[in-house]
């Protein structure tokens, strides 16, 4: 078993203690550079996830009660933990997801943010007080805990994904159940032991790791204490979520997929054009909700900006994620890369061609080529899925009107980004396109202090800012007559 670069807890946390699953079953934790292993985890029963919820049900009054500055310095105490051990988490996350060890390190000073950023919100709880417009009365709203969490995350960012959902939720005062991603469960575990020695309370953070997803959420979501489930995934297992939440009319939040289109007009500055597709791109490997999925480009400058992508896809390094130089680590698994390659012969097979890459590596691993397709018809595949791997493919347009019509004819409504000199068609373009976020001449928009998701069936709710803890807030209204 390859040795971890620091200490991560294997088995179930519930109620403040260590425990192996009530089954005594272990999941394999594998690299998916090389399939070897790294951990064996608990996969915990329906009766597991059970107790999970009791022992977050029996710590709610408490924490509901305990003072916001308490709730804040524990998030606070859990960030410098974390960045203290920033190199070693960073190579846990590559081991356990592939990325490259820079975009590691990059997403623990991302994912720690969420930490950060909920110890200061958390102390900022307000709410409003006023006089009744008729006169005669108080009018107070107070927010509280919405109460027991299900906080349910997927493997693509493995920190972040964790602390944009514990952050809030503990910052307004909820306990919670947290599901990581079967595939990538040790920085949750790392991160959720973290917790513990800065002074979590016993039942405020339960963990459960488990082989099947629906064999824990299930019972949960039935529960009458549950009051939330917070989701990031497919926006097909958010819909067999929302309806699971429907009889109880529980509490959603869904950050779900997201198809994002890259629009390119005549009149942008192709340096930062390049540097930011790239970004959109090829960051985590093209395994993000908010990868750019489609570019299209307008045709004036499309011949001299695919040369130029051309150049920097061909530079790109295949490799394990903790080589030095690599750029491009493993997909997450053989999935995944097949999807690449079927949406990549899709689009040849209806005139796409292919200018760098287009094909599995072959060896152990989940490797994707770099792969750049231009000449793809609006009609392809690539244009209406999620891809969630390093293609490029780039559909050439004529007019404003034309683009924003192309890059709204989609399901999906999360981000969308746009390069252009032009600012007052930026502001323009911006207004027409149905999405949560737009980036304007740049790749990466996620930031801890700004409110993170989709409209249409990219989801419901936001993650992040000071938006974000309203997702784990019910307002309580009073009248009092003066
Ligand atoms: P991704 O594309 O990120 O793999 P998924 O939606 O498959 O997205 O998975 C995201 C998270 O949801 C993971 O933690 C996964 O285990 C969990 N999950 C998958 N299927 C279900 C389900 N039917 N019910 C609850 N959670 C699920």
């Amino acid at each position: 078993m390859t040795q971890l670069p620091l200490d991560v807890p294997t088995d179930l946390f519930i109620g403040g203690e260590w425990r192996a699953a009530s089954g005594g079953d272990r999941i394999d934790v594998t690299d998916p550079a090389d399939d070897s292993l790294l951990a064996r985890i608990a996969d915990a029963t329906a009766e597991d996830a059970t107790a999970a919820l009791d022992a977050a049900v029996a710590a709610k009054q408490e924490w509901a009660e305990t003072a916001p500055r308490t709730r804040s310095d524990l998030l606070r105490a859990t960030f410098e933990a974390v960045m203290d051990s920033a190199d070693e988490l960073a190579l846990l996350m590559t081991l356990e997801m592939g990325k490259p060890l820079a975009e590691s390190k990059a997403e623990v000073t991302y994912g720690a943010e969420f930490l950060r950023w909920f110890s200061e919100e958390a102390a900022r709880v307000g709410g409003r007080h006023g006089v009744r417009p008729e006169g005669g009365a108080d009018m107070v709203v107070r927010p509280y805990p919405v109460g027991p969490c299900l906080l349910i995350t997927p493997w693509n960012f493995p920190l972040a994904m964790a602390t944009r959902k514990l952050g809030p939720a503990l910052a307004a005062g909820c306990t919670v159940v947290i599901k990581p991603a079967t595939l990538t469960p040790l920085t949750t575990l790392a991160v959720v032991a973290m917790m513990e020695r800065a002074g979590l309370p016993a039942g405020v953070v339960n963990v459960l790791t488990s082989s099947s997803a629906s064999k824990v959420s299930k019972p949960l979501m039935a529960d009458p204490r549950l009051r939330k489930v917070s989701f990031t995934g497919s926006t097909e297992v958010g819909r067999i979520l929302l309806e699971q939440a429907a009889p109880k009319v529980l509490r959603t939040s869904m950050e779900l997929g997201g198809n994002a289109p890259f629009l390119v007009f005549d009149d942008a500055d192709l340096d930062t054009t390049v540097t930011a597709a790239m970004q959109a791109k090829f960051r985590n490997v093209g395994q993000a909700c908010t990868a750019a999925n489609r570019f299209l480009v307008q045709r004036g400058i499309a011949e001299e900006l695919t040369a130029r992508l051309k150049d920097a896809v061909d530079e790109l390094v295949v490799g394990r994620g903790t080589d030095e130089g690599v750029t491009i680590g493993p997909l997450v698994d053989d999935d995944t890369v097949a999807k690449c390659v079927e949406l990549t012969e899709d689009a040849v097979s209806r005139g796409a061609k292919v200018l760098c890459g287009g094909e599995a590596v072959d060896g152990p691993g989940h490797f994707m080529q770099p792969t750049l397709l231009s000449d793809v018809p609006p009609d392809a595949r690539i244009c209406a899925e999620e891809v969630f791997g390093p293609v490029l493919p780039i559909t050439v347009f004529d007019t404003e009107e034309e683009a924003i019509a192309m890059a709204n004819d989609t399901e999906f409504g999360l981000t969308s980004y746009l390069c252009t000199s032009d600012m007052v068609r930026a502001r323009r373009v911006t207004d027409a396109l149905e999405v949560g976020m737009v980036g304007i001449n740049i790749g990466v928009l996620s930031n801890a202090a700004a409110p993170f998701g989709g409209v249409k069936q990219s989801g419901l709710g936001r993650e992040g800012g000071v938006e974000g803890i309203a997702e784990y807030q019910a307002l309580r209204y009073t009248l009092t007559p003066l």
